[in-house]
């Protein structure tokens, strides 16, 4: 017996006969009946068309409703609400062990029934933990419990813009993901203050739109950007390749250098500078601030500048509790009357750039609460704010060919995304 998925089949059965039919006779030279024939009879076709859904499921002989939970509206509840029967939800909730928790069920969470089209009788849920992620409960023969995850598309965008009063309120203008802002700053850490970014200051970059379901979700990877502050053009394009993995200027320089500019996630007032000639106000005598104060709010989160090592997470004095990580032979970082320390921080650990170290405080000889900061550059005290700092690895050698070819590309890709000038004149006519 012939299977074949559609008319299709059958015609390309009966062209490919044809040609065997014409072989036979052009070799032999006489025509011997084949032993099987094929015939309309013992063809069975399969439904053209299957139609499935999103998760990949046959709903042609499937009625399918959407409902999101309500308050206080267990597993067990959204069950029996679409009559299943009490043994088989026992039997549901015994097979979800170490898959879905059935305590884990929250208002709001987004479920799908289906239906069969002849008898209404319900014979799997799908329960959305998010967008992207949900289990399936099925019970129509066997019961089976199991998890899936939407797919996500990418589309390569654009965007652009010109800073009014801060990146992000620039973004909100445009109706962008605020992601951008977060990451844009992360890109460019190490050669732009995002904390003291200026009115005129512009931006474009290329990035990956992600879409699941085709509604928008979040944003992948950044693919180039290019950000121009103070009348100077910083350029990042992202390149992976076996031996180098990031953000690289069109040089090939590393994007990313040794330290963040501030040892925080977002901006915080700058309450007393680096100043070597400074009158004390609680010793009452001149005694150099060899750092910078941030008057932040108690227990804002302190992230450490840079990769390195904590040397020093204790109670010291007029210091308060104090963390000290060593970057490199060069720099040390020193971060001061902590309110309390980050769980794990203690002599020895290692920690990444931007990993919570800290949090603000009041602790050791102060007036109020604020963090001071320190870099040390080969043991002495540098300021934080006009220290220039040393660019991280470049682009391998090996790679440099393969690196070009992607950067030229995005750069003709970059130069064809238009400035966003209509924003800061939308905003200059009052
Ligand atoms: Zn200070």
């Amino acid at each position: 017996m012939i299977i074949t998925r559609s008319k299709w089949g059958i015609g390309l059965i009966a062209f490919f006969t044809a040609i065997s039919l014409a072989l036979v006779l052009n070799f032999t030279g006489d025509y011997t009946p084949p032993k099987y024939k094929i015939s309309a009879e013992n063809v069975v076709e399969i439904k053209e068309d299957v139609e499935l859904d999103s998760y990949g499921f046959n709903v042609i002989d499937a009625e399918v409703e959407e409902g999101r939970v309500k308050r206080n509206q267990s597993l067990y509840l959204i069950l029996s609400d679409i009559d299943v029967t009490p043994q088989t939800i026992y039997e549901i909730n015994r097979k979800s062990k170490g898959v879905f928790e059935s305590n884990r069920v929250k208002p709001g969470q987004r479920y799908i029934v289906y239906r069969d089209a002849e008898s209404s009788k319900a014979y799997r849920l799908i329960l959305h933990s998010d967008a992207l992620d949900y289990v399936i409960f099925e019970w129509k023969n066997a019961i089976n419990v199991s998890i899936g995850q939407k797919e996500v598309t990418k589309q390569i965008v654009e965007a652009s813009g010109v800073i009014t009063s801060s990146l992000y309120e620039s973004l909100v203008e445009q109706d962008k993901n605020i992601l951008i802002a977060n990451r844009l700053s992360e890109i460019f850490a190490w050669q732009i203050d995002f904390f003291r970014l200026y009115p005129g200051d512009h931006y474009k970059l290329i990035y990956e739109k992600q879409f699941v379901d085709g509604k928008p979700y979040g944003i992948g990877e950044i693919l180039a950007a290019q950000f121009e502050h103070n009348d100077i053009t910083y350029d990042a394009y992202y390149f992976e390749g076996e031996k180098s993995e990031g953000f690289y200027d069109s040089e090939g320089n590393g994007v990313q250098k040794a330290l963040l500019k501030a040892p925080f996630k977002f901006s915080q007032r700058i309450s007393s500078s680096f100043n070597r000639n400074r009158f004390h106000p609680v010793l009452k005598r001149r005694l150099p601030h060899t750092g910078v104060d941030y008057a932040a709010p108690t227990g804002t989160p302190v992230l450490s500048v840079g990769d390195g090592q904590v040397t020093e997470a204790q109670y010291r004095g007029a210091n308060g509790n104090i963390v000290k990580i060593r970057h490199n032979g060069t720099y040390t970082t020193a971060y001061l009357h902590l309110n309390g320390f980050a769980r794990g921080i203690t002599p020895g650990t290692k920690v990444r750039q931007g990993q919570v170290i800290g949090y603000v405080g009041k602790t050791g000889r102060v007036t109020g609460v604020h963090l001071h900061y320190m870099i040390y550059k080969n043991g002495q005290p540098v300021n934080p704010l006009t220290i220039d700092l040393p660019p991280s690895k470049a682009i391998d050698e090996s790679e440099r060919s393969e690196f070009e070819n992607v950067m030229k590309r995005l750069k003709e890709q970059m130069e064809e995304v238009k400035d966003q000038e209509n924003v800061a004149s939308a905003l200059s006519t009052d």
